[in-house]
């Protein structure tokens, strides 16, 4: 799950950036609204997080620019206190929900819950790959029943790799995926997630092949198996 902030206030982006990588969620951020109108165009999100009043161009053009491509990405929009037209507007140009500032981490923690999970409602929740399900609403993942025990940054990777199940993921878009602007994530650092995430994984009989000079995918059940003996 990956979320765009777009929050101009350093405190505030910073606060919601550590508490929501924190409950494992893939979070990037940017400071003005013509920064968040580019990201939003070139990037996949799950789950935008949007200030009204940004600089350079405002929270509502950008979630206007947004509609206007066709995106239905869930947008939750961030007012103040006594901003009833802003929030009015905010609805009206198409935003899923809103918070008034200043406002509990928790209840935004929540509302992020709820729109992820909607925006998820039309594809699949639970994403399968043999005996191994994921959860990927309540990030949680298990072989046969059994949880795993795995990391944030696992989880994410773990993902990644659901999603293309039988496809080359190499480390470039793995770092692209996994990096959250702002803190380096090197080609060093995803071998060493996905060698945590092997160990964890094989015990139960899934595997993750390396293509040596290409990259990562999941194997199929029955090439481990034919590749075990
Ligand atoms: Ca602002």
């Amino acid at each position: 799950m990956r979320i765009l902030i777009a929050e101009d206030d350093a405190v505030l982006a910073d606060g919601l950036t550590r508490s929501l990588r924190q409950s494992g969620y893939s979070v990037d951020c940017v400071k003005d609204g013509a920064a968040a109108d580019a990201a939003l165009a070139t990037a996949q999100f799950d789950l935008l997080i949007l200030d009204v009043g940004l600089p350079r161009i405002s929270g509502f053009e950008v979630l206007k620019r947004l509609r206007g491509r066709g995106s239905a990405l869930p947008v939750l929009i961030l007012t103040a206190l006594d901003g009833v037209d802003d929030r009015v507007r905010g609805l009206d140009l198409g935003a899923d929900d809103y918070l008034a500032k200043p406002f509990a981490l928790q209840e935004l923690e929540a509302r992020v819950r709820a729109l992820t999970r909607r925006g998820q409602a039309a594809s699949a929740v639970v994403l399968r790959h043999g005996e191994l399900a994921y959860d990927q609403v309540g990030k949680v993942a298990a072989i046969r029943g059994r949880m795993l025990d795995l990391s944030a940054r696992e989880l994410a990777l773990l993902e990644i790799l659901l999603q293309r199940p039988g496809r080359m993921v190499n480390k470039e878009q793995i770092v692209d995926l996994l990096c959250q602007w702002g803190e380096e994530v090197s080609t060093n650092a995803v071998e060493v997630y996905i060698h945590r995430l092997r160990r964890k994984l094989e015990p139960g009989g899934v595997k993750i092949a390396t293509v040596r000079g290409l990259g990562y995918c999941l194997e199929k059940a029955a090439d481990g198996a034919r590749k075990a003996t």
